[in-house]
C-alpha cells in the first residue's frame, strides 16, 4: 500500500462527526434523518410520488454500484476530507471480492444499502429469481461486513438497478420493511463525459432542484475525480448534508458504527 493510500485509509476511518471534524471550514454532515420503511416505503421523485422529507439547501449523497476500490477509496477520501457520510448501495458480488472495501466504507461511519447481486434488469426476470438476486446480494453484503450470511440486511435500504422494478417486487421489498430508494436527481455518471462536464451537469440540476437525494456510481472515475470539487461546491452555495440511517439506530450508533 502506497503512503497516500495509507494516509486514505486513515482519514477513512476517522470520524466523521461534524462536532470532531479535524478541519474546521469542512462542509461537515449537518444531521442524521432516521428513514422508517412504515412511513417511507419508497423515496425519489425519479420513480415514486414522494422522497425524503429534505429542507430546502439538504442533500443526501448516495453511491452504486461498488465496490470498486481504485475509485471508491478516492470517493472516500473525498468524503472524509469534508467530513460528510454518505450511502453506499453495493452490488453483492462487487462486495464478495472487495470485503475489506466494505468494511472500510462502515467503519468511515456511511451506511451500506444493497443493490441486487448481479446488477440485472429486475422487471425482465422472473419473480423467483429477482427474489434471489435480493437475497443472494443482501447476503453477499453482509458476510463482507459481518462474517454472516444472511438475508435479512442490517441497514434495510436497497435500491433497484435501472430503478426498473415490478410492483411483486416493489410489495415484497415493503412486507420485509426494506426502504426502496430512488432518486431525486442524478449526475448521469454512466454517460460519456468529461469530469467537467459532469461538474457541471450535476450542479445546474442541483441549483434548479435545490435539494434532493443525488445519486453518483463510485465506480466511475470522472466521479471520483469530480468529488473534492462537488463538495466544495456544496460548502461554498450554503448546501447541507444529510445522512441517512435506518429508523431505529440512534445517533451514538450511527456515530460509533
Ligand atoms: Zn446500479
Amino acid at each position: 500500500m502506497s503512503l497516500a493510500a495509507v494516509l486514505a485509509a486513515l482519514t477513512g476511518i476517522a470520524s466523521t462527526d461534524a462536532a470532531e471534524c479535524p478541519r474546521k471550514d469542512a462542509l461537515g454532515t449537518s444531521r442524521i434523518l432516521s428513514v422508517d420503511a412504515k412511513t417511507t416505503p419508497r423515496v425519489g421523485l425519479k420513480s415514486f410520488p414522494q422522497t425524503l422529507a429534505l429542507a430546502d439547501h439538504e442533500v443526501v449523497l448516495t453511491f452504486d454500484d461498488g465496490p470498486h476500490p481504485p475509485t471508491t477509496s478516492k470517493v472516500l477520501a473525498a468524503l472524509a476530507q469534508e467530513c460528510v457520510r454518505a450511502t453506499f448501495f453495493l452490488i453483492g458480488l462487487h462486495a464478495s471480492e472487495h470485503p475489506d472495501m466494505v468494511k472500510r466504507i462502515a467503519r468511515a461511519g456511511h451506511t451500506i444499502g444493497h443493490h441486487t447481486w448481479s446488477h440485472p434488469f429486475m422487471a425482465r426476470i422472473p419473480f423467483d429469481k429477482a427474489k434471489s438476486e435480493i437475497d443472494r446480494g443482501i447476503a453477499a453484503d453482509e458476510m463482507a461486513l459481518h462474517g454472516t450470511s444472511t438475508t435479512t440486511p442490517s441497514t434495510p435500504f436497497f435500491r433497484f438497478p435501472y430503478f426498473e422494478a415490478t410492483q411483486a417486487e416493489l410489495d415484497l421489498l415493503q412486507s420485509r420493511g426494506i426502504v426502496v430508494f430512488g432518486a431525486d436527481l442524478w449526475a448521469s455518471d454512466w454517460n460519456e463525459m468529461t469530469p467537467e462536464q459532469e461538474l457541471k451537469l450535476v450542479t445546474e440540476r442541483l441549483a434548479a432542484a435545490g435539494k434532493g437525494i443525488i445519486l453518483f456510481h463510485d465506480p466511475k472515475a470522472r466521479t471520483a475525480a469530480i468529488m473534492p470539487a462537488f463538495l466544495r461546491y456544496l460548502r461554498e452555495n450554503g448546501f447541507r448534508v444529510v445522512h441517512v440511517v435506518p429508523a431505529g439506530t440512534s445517533q451514538k450508533n450511527a456515530d460509533t458504527r
